[in-house]
């Protein structure tokens, strides 16, 4: 589309919907929404409100530039990151919310390899009965930030006896390169009061500490336990330092 057959309540309209998020000289995100999004939660409708972001190392606050460079960029070669807002996330004084990473396999197969699709809809769930919160859902975190190529690779070797951790080391990866900084400074925008934090995973909790985003707690998710992902849980208590559910956390 040429930038001058743009309408002008076209660009109003988005202008209205997108927040530019700045974190460095050049760069920064930005951020679509709020979009009223209902969800089929359990054979119930429950209605959230979506904001999907994309970060860039240059950017504008000219919607004309921003949709002129979008319809050149191969975003769909690219996962964005997006979340789920439920009730009043800004104001209410306690909220809900869940960092989660995107598994292909378990969040859309259903894979009981792992116990991710569990996760995330357990999670939904738990922040519409809350009342507020927010699911984030991290879409450059495949297999704790390989991708899904390399997942399937570390998935051959566990099938010969390695286990999460050996697998990504045995294939020249740190066992976790997840970043949560763009999330962060969403939620940030979203919201700056204190957040209670859905997770097992103590390096979420340490991330929103550096952050400066004040925690309330944490609320443990563990569940969906099987023959297939028995191994696969253990290993995330015992090699990647994940909490069992009867241990208390530091921070609550
Ligand atoms: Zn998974």
């Amino acid at each position: 589309m040429e930038q001058s057959l743009l309408k002008s309540d076209v660009i109003s309209l988005l202008k209205n919907k997108i927040q530019l998020i700045k974190t460095s000289e050049n760069g920064g995100i930005y951020l679509v929404g709020p979009i009223r999004l209902p969800v089929n939660l359990s054979g119930e409708t429950v209605v959230f409100q979506w904001y999907c972001w994309l970060e860039r190392e240059q950017v504008t606050e000219n919607i004309e530039e921003i949709i002129g460079k979008l319809s050149s960029t191969n975003l769909s070669e690219y996962q964005q990151s997006s979340v789920l807002v439920y009730g009043d996330f800004k104001n209410n004084e306690d909220a809900l919310i869940r960092m989660h990473s995107i598994c292909h396999t378990g969040d859309i197969f259903g894979s009981k390899r792992c116990d991710c699709g569990f996760q995330l809809k357990k999670s939904m769930q738990m922040i519409k009965n809350h009342g507020t919160g927010a699911l984030f859902y991290l879409a450059n975190h495949e297999g704790r930030g390989i991708g899904l190529f390399s997942k399937a690779m570390a998935y051959v070797l566990q099938e010969s006896g390695y286990d999460t951790v050996e697998a990504n080391l045995n294939l020249g990866f740190v066992d976790d390169s997840r970043n949560y900084e763009d999330a962060i400074s969403v939620l940030k925008t979203l919201r700056t009061k204190p957040v209670t934090l859905i997770t097992n995973n103590p390096k979420k909790q340490d991330a929103l500490k550096k952050s400066g985003m004040l925690l309330l707690g944490r609320t443990p998710l563990w569940g969906d336990e099987s023959e297939y992902n028995a191994n696969y849980l253990k290993t995330k208590v015992s090699r990647s330092g994940h909490l069992k559910e009867e241990e208390s956390c530091p921070n609550d």
